[in-house]
């Protein structure tokens, strides 16, 4: 595809028709539970059911738990999800994210920002103030002032976003519109932030669509922009709903036997998981003889996903299950 230039607040994604590159990227901060296994097997599901390639990436530049990246792939491919090429360590790159935001700021489009969270945090209640949205307090400092401020603490680096709002359209939300803002694009101990790195890291991968959770649609018309300010389409996306435990809750950790490991200690088998997970799909699993068939690995979950009009109905995970009662007790 030719270079993409902005020319409305709407975005440029990939067509309908591009070869899928779907992907899953966990930030190795604990193990996963329940609800990310889903989200993970549904990126994989979309990916591999339009013969698309799938890759994988640890977003671990912070909130890194020793061990946990290891022990998340381990259970991505105990359920059978896997992907093609090496994983992609963030940590990895940082090299190409200060490069993009050196050739950023030589074109003029980022700034240095001194402002404390506490004081974004005020200017941000005030009324009238977008919620949330960076309200560009130190997008017209002086030289003089940088330096001086610059003496009390180093500076985050924001983009200086040349747009208000942004639109993408999401195959379960439809179009969706909401503030680009000045975000941080490197914080103020020199690490990439999650946009930057999320957009350029889809990039370098190739990635054309993105299945997650839908806690992250808020910030997906940002990393639209910054990819299409870069000059490239931003990917297809799907936000998915997240689960949910019995009290409508999303789930954590505290909600009991969550995690693959957790499942297993109580004499669960991966497949009994599976097949618990993927029933929460809409599945053509109806045999002829009128017998249901449910899956026991990602593979055979493949056979029977239907890809049909995605649902914005949240997995509401029953307390019977996490207490261990339902599944293999
Ligand atoms: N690493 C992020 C998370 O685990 C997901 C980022 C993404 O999918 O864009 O919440």
């Amino acid at each position: 595809m030719e270079r993409v230039i902005i020319s409305s607040s709407v975005a440029h994604q990939f067509p309908s028709d591009a070869p899928v590159v779907g992907r899953y990227a966990p930030s190795p901060s604990g193990d996963l539970h329940l609800g990310n296994l889903r989200t993970a097997l549904w990126a994989w599901l979309e990916a591999r059911s339009s013969e698309g390639k799938f890759v994988m990436r640890v977003e671990d530049l912070d909130r890194v738990k020793k061990g946990a990246a290891e022990r998340q792939l381990a259970d991505l491919q105990a359920l059978g999800i896997d992907w093609d090429g090496e994983v992609l360590y963030q940590s990895t790159r940082i090299a190409a994210y200060q490069q993009v935001v050196k050739e950023l700021t030589a074109q003029g489009l980022t700034y240095e920002c001194f402002c404390t969270r506490k004081e974004i945090q005020s200017a941000t209640s005030a009324p009238h103030a977008a919620p949330g949205a960076y309200p560009g307090t130190c997008r017209n400092l002086s030289e003089d002032e940088r330096s001086r401020r610059r003496q009390d603490r180093p500076g985050a680096i924001r983009l200086r976003a040349q747009m208000r709002e942004f639109t993408v359209v999401d195959d379960i939300a439809g179009e969706f519109t909401s503030d680009v803002d000045d975000f941080v694009l490197l914080r103020n101990d020199g690490t990439a932030a999650y946009n930057l790195a999320s957009v350029l890291d889809d990039r370098y991968q190739g990635v054309t669509q993105i299945v997650r959770g839908d806690d992250l649609l808020s910030s997906t018309p940002r990393q639209a922009y910054l990819a299409n300010l870069l000059g490239f389409p931003a990917p297809r996306y799907r936000h998915v709903p997240l689960a949910l435990n019995g009290k409508g809750d999303r789930l954590a950790k505290r909600d009991g036997a969550v995690t693959l490991a957790e499942i297993r200690d109580r004499g669960v088998k991966d497949a009994e998981v599976l097949a618990l997970i993927a029933a929460s799909f809409p599945l053509k699993n109806i045999e002829s003889d009128g017998t249901a068939r449910f899956p026991s690995s990602a593979a055979e979950m493949l056979d029977v996903y239907q890809d049909s009009q995605p649902s914005n109905t949240p997995w509401t995970v029953q307390d019977e299950i996490l207490k261990g009662v339902t599944i293999g007790g």
